[in-house]
C-alpha cells in the first residue's frame, strides 16, 4: 500500500488528507536514499574535524545549499509531503551522518516552523526565503524563546515588546539565552511579552530583520555536543522593527489577547505551537544518531575478536544489539505516527509529539551509550565515532522540553490532571 492509497487496514480518521502507511512511496525513497548519500560521502567524512574545530561549518551548508537540501525550495517539498514523512526521512538521514553538522543544516528549521505556524501567508513569503538565503550566498535563522530564567517554564520570558504606535514599529528589549544560530543568523525569530501579566498567554512571536540594530550575540556557548553547531546568548537592546514584524499580525494578537483578559481560552502559546510541530522532527533527529551507533557496534562487534571468538557471539554483546534494534524502531514508528498526526492536523489527544519526542531522546541517549561499551576502549577514544553519538545524543533528553517536560505533557494529556 502506497502512503496516499486507502486501505481496510487504516484505522485513522477517514477525512484525513493522507492514510497511514509504513511501506514509503518511491519519492520518499528516492529522498532517503538522496539525503543517505550526502551524509555518507559529504557529512561523514567531516563530522569529527567540525566536531574539534567548535565552528559554524559554512561549507558544508553551501554543499547542501548547492544539491536543494538546504533551503526554501527543498523544505517546501518535504513539508508538502501529505503523509508527513519526508522531514523525518530527511532528518534521520542527516543526523545518522552527523548530528553537529545535521544541526548546523536543520538549526534554520525551527525558525521557519515558527514563522509558517504563526506568520501570515505574506510574512511565510517574505521571510522564508530570507531565512535561507541562495545557494550562492546561504543564510540561517534562529529561533529565540529561552532565556537565563525561562528555560523550561516560558511564562518566566521577560523579553518584553512595546508598540510605538506613532512609527508603526515594535521596540523589544531583552536578553536570549542558547539560541542555536542566534547572532548569527540572518533572520531571528525572538519570543517576546506583550503583556506580563498574561504570563505565557501574553507572549507573542517577531521577526527581527536582519541588520536590526540592537540586535546582536551575547556569549558563545561551549558545549558538550553538536559542536558544529553554533549556540549563543542573543542581545535585544531597544531593537526597533517594523509593526509588520509581529508574526501573525497585530489585530490577531489583539483578539487574543483580549479574549484571555475577558478570561476566555486563548489560543495556543507562540512559543508552544513552534515546539509542538516540531517535536518529532527532533525525534528523527535523535533515531539518526542512535541508528549510527548501533550500525557502527553491530559491525565492531561482528570484528572483534576475544576469547577467540567475535564478541557477538556472547549473549550479552548479542542481546544488547537486539535490543538497541528494538529500541530504535519502536521510536521510529512513535516519530512516524506523530509526523503524520501533525500534518494531517489529527489532535494529539495523548500527547503523540511529546511522547515521540521523549522515547527517541533516551534512545538515544541509551543506544549511543551501549555503543561505546561494546567498542570497549575504543569506545572511549576520539578516534572512534560512537563517543561523540554519545555526546551529541544526550541534548535529545534536553532541547525542545526535557525528558520531564515530555512527561509532564504526556501525563497532562492523558489524565486531564494538572501534574507538577
Ligand atoms: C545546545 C542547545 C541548543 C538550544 N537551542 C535553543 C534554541 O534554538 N532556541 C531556544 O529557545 N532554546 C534553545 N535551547 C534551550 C533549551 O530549550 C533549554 O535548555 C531547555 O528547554 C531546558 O531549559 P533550562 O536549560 O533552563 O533547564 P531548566 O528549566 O532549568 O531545568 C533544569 C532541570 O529541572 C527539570 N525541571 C524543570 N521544571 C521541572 C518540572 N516542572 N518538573 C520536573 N522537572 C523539572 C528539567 O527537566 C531539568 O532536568 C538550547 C539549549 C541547548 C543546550
Amino acid at each position: 500500500m502506497t502512503a496516499t492509497e486507502s486501505s481496510e487496514e487504516t484505522t485513522v480518521d477517514e477525512s484525513s488528507e493522507a492514510k497511514f502507511s509504513l511501506e514509503l512511496n518511491q519519492d520518499q525513497k528516492d529522498i532517503q536514499e538522496w539525503v543517505h548519500g550526502f551524509a555518507e560521502n559529504v557529512m561523514r567524512p567531516a563530522a569529527h574535524e567540525w566536531d574539534e574545530r567548535e565552528e559554524f561549518p559554512w561549507e558544508i551548508v553551501q554543499e547542501a545549499a548547492k544539491i536543494g537540501l538546504y533551503g526554501f525550495e527543498g523544505t517546501a517539498q518535504f513539508f508538502a509531503d501529505p503523509t508527513g514523512l519526508s522531514l523525518p526521512l530527511v532528518n534521520e538521514e542527516l543526523f545518522w551522518g552527523d548530528a553537529g553538522l545535521g544541526m548546523a543544516i536543520q538549526g534554520t528549521g525551527l525558525a521557519v516552523a515558527s514563522i509558517f505556524g504563526q506568520g501570515t501567508p505574506e510574512q511565510m513569503g517574505e521571510w522564508v526565503p530570507q531565512c535561507y538565503g541562495t545557494e550562492d550566498d546561504v543564510k540561517i535563522a534562529a529561533f529565540c524563546a529561552s532565556e537565563p530564567d525561562a528555560g523550561s517554564d516560558v511564562s518566566g520570558v521577560r523579553t518584553n515588546a512595546k508598540y510605538d504606535e506613532a512609527k508603526d514599529e515594535w521596540v523589544i528589549n531583552g536578553q536570549k539565552a542558547w539560541a542555536t544560530n542566534g547572532g548569527i543568523a540572518n533572520v531571528h525569530v525572538v519570543i517576546a511579552s506583550v503583556d506580563r501579566e498574561l504570563g505565557s498567554r501574553g507572549h507573542a512571536a517577531f521577526i527581527i530583520p536582519p541588520n536590526t540594530p540592537g540586535c546582536s550575540q551575547g556569549a558563545k556557548v561551549k558545549k558538550l555536543g553538536i559542536r558544529a553547531s553554533h549556540t549563543a546568548d542573543v542581545h535585544l537592546d531597544d531593537c526597533r522593527v517594523p509593526g509588520n514584524c509581529l508574526l501573525g499580525g497585530k489585530e490577531k494578537l489583539d483578539e487574543r489577547l483580549a479574549r484571555v483578559r475577558e478570561g476566555k481560552k486563548g489560543k495556543q502559546q507562540a512559543a508552544m505551537a513552534t515546539f509542538e510541530a516540531s517535536r518529532p522532527i527532533v525525534g528523527a533527529q535523535a533515531i539518526g544518531i542512535a541508528r549510527a551507533a548501533y550500525e557502527y557496534a553491530l559491525q565492531y562487534a561482528k570484528d572483534r575478536v576475544q576469547f577467540g571468538r567475535a564478541i557477538i557471539e556472547n549473549q550479552a554483546i548479542a542481546f544488547t544489539l537486539a535490543n538497541m534494534a528494538l529500541e530504535i524502531d519502536a521510536a521510529r514508528l512513535l516519530v512516524w505516527r506523530a509526523s503524520w498526526m501533525g500534518r494531517n492536523q489529527v489532535p494529539f489527544t495523548k500527547a503523540e509529539g511529546s511522547m515521540s519526542k521523549l522515547k527517541a531522546g533516551e534512545v538515544a541517549t541509551w543506544a549511543t551509550e551501549r555503543a561505546i561499551q561494546i567498542l570497549g576502549g575504543n569506545g572511549y577514544t576520539r578516534e572512534f565515532p560512537v563517543e561523540r553519538m554519545h555526546r551529541d545524543a544526550k541534548i535529545y533528553d534536553i532541547f525542545e522540553g526535557t525528558s520531564e517536560i515530555q512527561r509532564l505533557v504526556i501525563s497532562r494529556s492523558i489524565s486531564g490532571v494538572k501534574i507538577k
